[in-house]
């Protein structure tokens, strides 16, 4: 028997759900249930600054108004730093992960240089040979390290379900990335590949500006075992300025007095059609949901 289907929506609570992130909300649910699968939801609250006191209830709140109610109870992220520090202490023991001692300012200088020099924008690997007298910030992944001794390509390669055949070379776009970081938070890297497999998370369906991260994820998957799930990334909502939706830019929280409306909106932004308004929340649910699966 194969893995059943596991999929989550995973919001950081920095505020309420928006119509943008309510099209992710939504796109997972329902590839989960037209795929009989599982649906979670997990609060990535490791930023801890950024987080709004509050808003990760409210947000639960949001899903279960417009129908979203996950399988198993929620996994919050600021809960899971003993889980993070095995994974990073296990890269550290294969030599994988290494302590840097750059400050910001340093690296901008270092990548100015390298694009002076034509040369992408990543962390110059400054500490990969040892601080050299600096003290530790942050702890970062040694890519090419990972690569090598797994026998990987440069290139990172994945199918994206809507986006198709995507690659990066981790190295020459990223660099060596944060896997801690200088002020002792967990990076969302780390978090969300140990979360997702510790979640059994089968597929992950989230929006396109996270499509980026995607090969940093697949290389740490593989340098902590981890299998590496499919990756599905749904269209952004632009906002009037035509810029996407975001909390940073001030889209407005989700009406919870009218959520169909809502939901309308985001099954829209996904090609799906609008329901009448006197339709009832599970109803146009079962609806979209067969639409998706003769879709995907
Ligand atoms: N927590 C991330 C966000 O709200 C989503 C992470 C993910 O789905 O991988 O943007």
């Amino acid at each position: 028997m194969g893995v059943r289907y596991t999929g989550r929506f995973a919001p950081s609570p920095t505020g309420l759900l928006h119509s943008g992130s309510l099209v992710a909300a939504l796109a997972s649910w329902l590839d989960a249930r037209a795929h009989a699968g599982r649906w979670l939801v997990r609060i990535e609250d490791v930023d801890t600054p950024r987080c709004v006191p509050g808003a990760d209830h409210r947000i639960l709140a949001q899903l279960a108004q417009c129908g979203l109610q996950p399988d198993e109870a929620p996994l919050w992220q600021s809960q899971r730093g003993d889980t993070y520090q095995a994974a990073l202490d296990t890269l550290i023991a294969k030599g994988w992960a290494y302590p840097c001692g750059c400050s910001r300012k340093e690296i901008e200088a270092a990548q100015s240089q390298a694009v002076a020099r034509h040369h992408a924008a990543v962390y110059p690997g400054t500490c990969r040979q040892g601080l050299q007298g600096k003290t530790a910030r942050a702890w970062r992944l040694h890519v090419q390290a990972v690569q090598q001794a797994l026998e990987l390509p440069a290139l990172t390669h994945w199918q994206d379900r809507r986006l198709g055949a995507q690659n990066q070379n981790v190295s020459e776009a990223v660099g060596d990335f944060v896997l801690r970081r200088a002020d002792g938070l967990w990076a969302y890297q780390l978090a969300v590949v140990v979360d997702d497999a510790a979640q059994g998370i089968t597929h992950v369906v989230r929006g396109e500006d996270l499509a980026d991260n995607t090969a940093r994820q697949i290389v740490l998957q593989h340098a902590l075992g981890l299998p590496t799930p499919q990756y599905l990334h749904t269209p952004l909502v632009l906002g009037a300025n035509g810029e996407k939706l975001s909390k940073q830019n001030g889209a407005q929280a989700l009406d919870l007095n009218a959520p169909l409306t809502a939901l309308n909106q985001a099954a829209q932004a996904l090609g799906l059609a609008a329901v009448p308004a006197e339709t009832r929340i599970p109803q146009a649910l079962s609806q979209w949901c067969q639409d998706w699966a003769t879709r995907n």
